[in-house]
């Protein structure tokens, strides 16, 4: 049967963002402000391209954004959301990473933060997001 047109007939977005905590606090990256969803806090992370594992992407995506080495191994996944980028219906994949090496910079975010787990309900965060840090929260 043919697909109806709508936007669900547009190919996936996978995007791929980490869990990382320390010392009981959560990192956040705020994206940049000409960027999709500007100004908002996120669990970092980024597009999955193709070819490219999740855990791979991400790996790329945390040395880019932050610095910071991760093996692809050391990726867990946690949890998923759905949402959309621009008129692509997108998938978020939260993976907590284990270890990793260096210290977390915000080198393309304008800013970097550690939060407890309960100041993210106070964070505007893109929509796909807000679940995963819902069920954080309740983790607690
Ligand atoms: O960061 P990048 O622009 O590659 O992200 C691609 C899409 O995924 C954007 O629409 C962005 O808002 C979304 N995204 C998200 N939550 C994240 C990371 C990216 O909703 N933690």
């Amino acid at each position: 049967m043919p697909h109806p047109a709508s936007a669900h007939s547009l190919p996936m977005l996978v995007v791929a963002a980490a869990l990382i905590a320390a010392d009981g606090r959560i990192l956040v990256q705020q994206r940049p402000l000409n960027k999709h969803h500007g100004g908002l806090w996120e669990f970092p992370g980024g597009k999955v391209e193709p070819g490219e594992t999740p855990e791979a992407a991400l790996a790329r995506e945390l040395a880019e954004e932050l610095g910071i080495g991760v093996e692809a191994t050391d990726l867990h996944p946690v949890a998923f959301s759905r949402g959309s980028a621009g008129d692509r219906p997108m998938v978020l994949l939260l993976y907590r990473a284990e270890r990793w090496e260096g210290t977390a910079q915000a080198i393309e975010a304008p800013a970097i933060r550690w939060v407890a787990p309960e100041e993210l309900a106070a964070l505007a965060m893109p929509p796909a997001d807000r679940p995963l840090a819902e069920a954080l929260m309740a983790l607690r």
